[in-house]
């Protein structure tokens, strides 16, 4: 079905321009992260029924699973005058919006008892949670009932609910389970890999992968493979081994996902055995490939800082939108759309890569030719790019909103602060990098910030334009926040500058409409100056929001832009952005919200991913959830290395066997909630690549501030005078 769906669009559009985004599959539940609770699968149950939850959730079985490494236990007592339910919600992330469509609701399901068959819970298919279809018994759809071992349920959709809603299986959110009307007492059954399937699959007899790479780390080892047919792949299955003879299937991975795979062991210095199969969509296993030998070791702090740096710097380099060379917004996500400013980020960590070894020189350069003529042709809006690119014909995508169709200032902002870093760092008097710089100084003049005015004699840049919809979001560009480097940039500006008033007159602005923008933010005993004077867990922020705002504040602005030399009349930027990172850490040291995992080791709230979607997070009560983004400590390495070292190796080595993946640290995690994020983000890897170095070496800082626009702007802020 797939591959014919495929077919029938080359077959009817050959020209067609836009390339259809990767379809996922539509999987409910493959594996928890988590080994305790799954965080999507909410329990409830009136007594006497009950069934066995943690905190409301459904836990874990990590001993039998049909997709190693873990399925689902229900584990219930049914009595006639109570009842028991479990919603299995399906796990949405940003840009997880193409789907498979399918016909079938399939699961599989592990019994213990050989009469249960009749028995058996019921099952329902739901928008959400609140709009369930009828419930339907599940024994009846099983033909070769058997206990102790796994048995594949396939339902019709059809036979649930006719409605226009349901006909498109895409809106299936949620899966209904609850005690069968015919139970009663105690029973235990697993369930395991809940998916949207298509009752006609193409069965292909499958070779195993071909490794490429098997490394060992400190605690996990690292694997990497060719596949003849990924289309036909359902997942590439890891096996491991400690004597070379008893192999453990440990994991599984969507070859649309990753060609890659973590095995997260804990133990440094241990030696294991890797073999690696193919499984089609029905299931059916390839050969195993020869057994790899591989060993974990023991790591300096050194040694650890290049592997995260590595790992996060992968996102970019192999994680790459394929036309562009340019980064996704978050992987796994959509395929085909490209993140301006997380882009610009992935260039900086690329020339960390080339530094560190991870890539050579020329293939960087490579992957600027292919960057800097994709931005040559993509669309461009008065010279600024677009928050988010359609990777094969390099129009915008106004992913956030019908009126964010035209141009994203800060983004670019955030890109070319990348792009002039490599502008430094091609410095061969060579054709090659001649004409690279030559291009990248081109696409930065064209770039028109005093156009972002508006009109002629405003105080305050645009965040966006649109040749459309015009100046419709008008919004203001006020700080602090991220958008120091948008000012910064269109005050260094050789052909398109703004005067450097403008960083009092907008960014720093101290006048009523900045107060009143920022009065969402937190107020200090001034009101919502720029200025802070405030005291918060001890340290006295001088400029800044609330408490300083989201970690991240102290990040973007300053990949390239050294905080050391930025200086304004208010402040020294280092110290400021040391001073936020350091009320950061205090707060989650005192933990007002009780949330669990907080301490020394384990802190740092900015924006990232959450329990209950993409989110900023700051040092306050009412912005903070409980949940952890890594890159919050990690890319303040420069401001607290210490702290930022104990956090590294705090997450690597006691929440690494949830946290640690294949680029890197997952996005966040949140202990309360018995949650990690499933994916890594564009704006939050690089980061931490480039702040680390930024730490150990200054790179990216000396080549950013080495440009003579840099470093005129930065006397002219300095210069200005009330
Ligand atoms: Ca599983």
């Amino acid at each position: 079905m797939k591959l014919s769906g495929v077919f029938w669009i080359c077959l009817f559009f050959p020209f067609m321009q836009y390339a259809q985004e990767t379809e996922y599959n539509h999987v409910i539940f493959d594996n928890s992260l988590m080994e305790e609770s799954w965080f999507y699968g909410e329990t409830s149950y009136s007594s006497p029924s009950h069934i066995l939850n943690i905190q409301g959730r459904l836990p874990v079985n990590t001993d039998v699973a049909f997709t190693p490494g873990n399925s689902l236990q229900l584990n219930y007592s049914s009595a006639p005058e109570g009842s028991w339910k479990v919603n299995l919600k399906y796990p949405e992330w940003r840009g997880k919006d193409f789907l498979l469509k399918g016909d079938l609701l399939s699961f599989w399901l592990y019994v213990s008892d050989e009469n249960q068959k009749d028995k058996l819970p019921e099952i329902a298919i739901g928008l959400d949670e609140e709009e369930i279809s009828n419930y339907i018994p599940i024994g009846e759809y099983i033909s070769d009932y058997s206990a102790k071992k796994w048995i594949q349920v396939k339902l019709p959709l059809g036979d649930f609910i006719e409605s226009e809603e349901y006909a498109n299986s895409n809106n299936i959110k949620v899966i209904s389970i609850k005690q069968s009307p015919n139970d009663v007492g105690k029973n235990e059954i697993l369930i395991d890999q809940v998916e949207i399937i298509n009752e006609e699959i193409s069965v292909v007899e499958l070779e195993a992968p071909e490794l490429k790479s098997a490394e060992g780390f400190e605690r996990h080892v690292d694997l990497s493979w060719d596949l003849e047919d990924t289309e036909a792949t359902r997942y590439v299955k890891i096996y491991r081994s400690d004597d070379n003879e008893n192999f453990t299937a440990v994991g599984v991975q969507s070859p649309d996902e990753f060609s890659r795979y973590v095995d997260y062991t804990g133990i440094p210095g241990k030696t294991y055995y890797y073999k690696l199969s193919s499984l089609g969509y029905d299931y059916s296993e390839s050969p195993l490939t020869e057994s790899t030998e591989v060993s974990t070791r023991e790591m300096s702090d050194e040694e650890l800082l290049d592997m995260v740096q590595e790992a996060s710097f992968r996102y970019y380099w192999e994680g790459a939108e394929i036309h562009s060379g340019l980064a996704l917004e978050n992987i796994p996500g959509r395929k085909n759309m490209i993140a301006t400013g997380a882009s610009g980020f992935g260039i900086m960590a690329m020339i960390v890569g080339v530094e560190r070894g991870f890539i050579t020189k020329e293939e960087f350069i490579s992957r600027m030719e292919k960057i800097i003529g994709f931005v040559e042709n993509g669309d461009r809006f008065h010279g600024a790019l677009p928050h988010f690119m359609d990777g094969p014909t390099g129009k915008v995508e106004a992913f956030f909103g019908k009126y964010d169709d035209g141009a994203d200032l800060v983004e670019t902002s955030f890109f070319m602060q990348g792009l002039l870093t490599a502008e430094q760092y091609l410095s061969e008097d060579d054709l090659e990098e001649n004409n690279l710089r030559d291009r990248i100084s081109a696409i930065w003049k064209e770039v028109e910030w005093d156009w972002f005015k508006q009109h002629e004699d405003s105080p305050y840049l645009y965040w966006h334009w649109s040749p459309e919809h015009k100046w419709h979001i008008n919004h203001k560009l006020i700080g602090w926040n991220e958008t120091m480097i948008t000012y910064f940039l269109a005050i260094a500006s050789p052909s398109h500058g703004i005067s450097p008033k403008m960083y009092y007159s907008g960014w720093a602005s101290q006048d009523t409409i900045a107060q009143n923008y920022r009065s969402d933010w937190g107020q200090t005993s001034k009101g919502s100056m720029y200025t802070n004077n405030t005291s918060y867990f001890g340290i006295p922020l001088e400029v800044g929001v609330g408490v300083g705002g989201p970690l991240f504040f102290t990040h973007y602005s300053f990949l390239g832009l050294d905080p050391i030399k930025m200086e304004d009349k208010y402040t020294n930027y280092f110290d400021t952005n040391r001073d936020i990172v350091s009320i950061n850490y205090r707060y989650s040291l005192e933990n007002p919200g009780n949330f669990e995992g907080y301490g020394k080791n384990s802190w740092g709230l900015t924006a990232s991913d959450g329990p209950w979607g993409y989110k900023a997070r700051e040092a306050k009560v009412e912005m903070d959830d409980g949940t952890i983004a890594p890159t919050g400590a990690i890319a303040s390495f420069p401001y607290t290395p210490e702290k930022s070292m104990d956090a590294l190796k705090h997450f690597y080595r006691e929440y690494g066997s949830f946290l640690w993946g294949e680029y890197g640290f997952r996005d966040a995690f949140n202990l309360s909630e018995d949650w990690t994020a499933d994916i890594f983000m564009g704006l939050n890897q690089a980061p931490m690549v480039v702040m680390i170095e930024n730490h150990r070496s200054g790179l990216i800082w000396d080549l950013f501030m080495k440009n003579e626009n840099v470093q005129e702007a930065l006397q002219e802020i300095k210069k200005v005078e009330e």
